[in-house]
């Protein structure tokens, strides 16, 4: 929470000298309230006042980062309960199980399908980014599950689960500079698992009976000094997991209580007991409320269709329209003879049509002017997208040097802007491209002849 000009004055040094380049204390503590001065401006003040103000001023939800390089994550931070109050800033990750109970040619097969399920929708990767390590009894298997990931070309960050701290270090000497979640800390443990990650910013997964019990292990936990959590709503029925990740973030959020303001973790897996279609429900409900990981049983396309498209949705800042950067687009190895397609810059629009290009293997190169992050229609019935706009924008961005070919070719459901267009441009061939983005293969391929 944000602290007032008169708070952030009583930890100054008071000595009204100036170095600060404000007349006074309290005038530079007003300035820093009204985010126009850093604190750090001010030479004398105190470690402990820093600490109290980062401490102060610190999100309600904390960023727990997990995993390294490619495969890092940023887990929580978020600021509201519901996506139309502002933004969800960190979007949840799924994770995949394997564990020492599965036999050699279910963990081959599941890390096959990890590997197979990887896709770019809009811009974003789809994949499974975190492989969640399980011991249940087998402690060489569990260890070789984890050496067996580690040597096979999946990019992702590591969950390991385990309650017994002996079995848990031998398994994170593997994966520690990896930043793995380290799940599986409960009151009966927490001492000897929270010394396994002492000084490191490993996340520790923690899990409790119910919230009173899980509320006191955070405390006993943070006491220890570790400070990096994600936590396990417990409960074993759908019901009651639901309910309690809700509970979670709204004492976290609405309560102003920083004790549950981490991610969490659902084993969708568990709660799904099996079932393949329940697993994707929940893992489609829990995205939406409030599953930070996400543990599945497996992936397939058929399920990754139905999660990925409404995590990117739910994670899409809905203030701001969805689009990519207006600029000319080299699709097939565009060259000097390749046509010129155009439309517009809201983001699923352009990946939806370059897809398409794309498959038709036509060298083409996609002019994309400001049309607002709007699609098509839209964007011509608010103007943005219009037959002067278009010819500017072909005028303007050096087009006309790349390709000596003057086939311009625009939507089909705004083909009635080819007469204007015709006038504006008139060296080019304007040419009313397809209504559907799916018939456009053919239509470049019959272009080309
Ligand atoms: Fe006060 Fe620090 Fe500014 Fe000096 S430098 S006037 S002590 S706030």
């Amino acid at each position: 929470m944000a602290l007032s000009g008169l708070e952030i004055f009583k930890l100054l040094p008071k000595k009204n000298c100036k170095e600060c380049g404000f007349p006074t204390c309290l005038a530079f503590a007003m300035k820093v309230a009204a985010g126009g001065a850093e604190i750090g401006k001010c030479p004398y003040i105190s470690q402990e006042a820093l600490d109290k103000l980062a401490e102060a001023t610190a999100p309600i939800m904390k960023t727990i980062t997990i995993g390294k390089g490619d495969a890092e994550y940023k887990l929580g931070g978020e600021t509201v309960l519901f996506r139309h109050e502002k933004t969800f800033v960190n979007r949840n990750r799924f994770a995949l199980l394997l564990s020492d109970s599965m036999t050699d040619a279910e963990i081959d097969e599941k890390i096959a399908h990890i590997k197979n399920v990887n896709y770019v929708r809009i811009g974003e990767e789809m994949k499974i980014e975190i492989v969640a390590i399980k011991f249940d009894s087998d402690k060489d298997k569990f260890i070789s599950i984890i050496n067996k990931v580690k040597d096979s070309d999946l990019k992702n960050a590591y969950m390991l689960i385990c309650e017994k701290p002996e079995v848990m270090k031998e398994a994170l000497e593997l994966v520690k500079d990896e930043v793995p979640v380290v799940y599986g800390v409960n009151k009966d443990n927490f001492k000897e698992m929270v010394e396994l990650v002492k000084g490191t910013k490993i996340p520790l997964g923690l899990k409790a009976a119910n919230l009173e019990e899980l509320y006191t292990l955070i405390e006993e936990v943070q006491k220890l000094g570790h400070k990096e959590l994600i936590l396990d709503p417990g409960a074993t029925s759908i019901k009651e997991v639901f309910e309690n990740a809700i509970q979670i973030r709204r004492i976290n959020i609405t309560g102003n209580d920083r004790t549950f303001g981490y991610p969490s973790v659902i084993f969708a897996n568990e709660l799904a007991k099996g079932e393949k279609y329940m697993e994707v429900a929940l893992g489609t409900i829990f995205t939406m409320k409030y599953g930070s990981i996400i543990v599945l049983n497996d992936i397939d396309y058929a399920r990754a269709l139905a999660l990925y498209p409404l995590r990117q949705n739910i994670f899409t800042d809905p203030q701001k329209p969805m689009r990519v950067e207006p600029n000319i687009y080299p699709i097939n190895n565009a060259d000097e003879n390749s046509p010129v397609l155009c439309t517009v810059d809201f983001a699923l629009t352009y990946f939806i049509v370059s897809g398409e290009v794309e498959r038709s293997r036509v060298p083409v190169w996609m002019a994309i002017p400001d049309a607002g992050g709007y699609s098509v229609l839209t964007a011509w019935a608010a103007g943005k997208f219009t037959a002067s706009s278009i010819a500017k924008f072909i005028k303007e961005s050096g087009i006309e040097n790349k390709t000596k070919s003057r086939k311009l070719i625009i939507p089909g459901k705004v083909a009635v802007l080819k007469g204007d267009l015709q006038e504006n441009l008139p060296d080019w061939e304007i040419i009313v491209g397809t209504l559907e983005a799916m018939e456009i293969p053919k239509f470049l391929r019959e272009l080309a002849g």
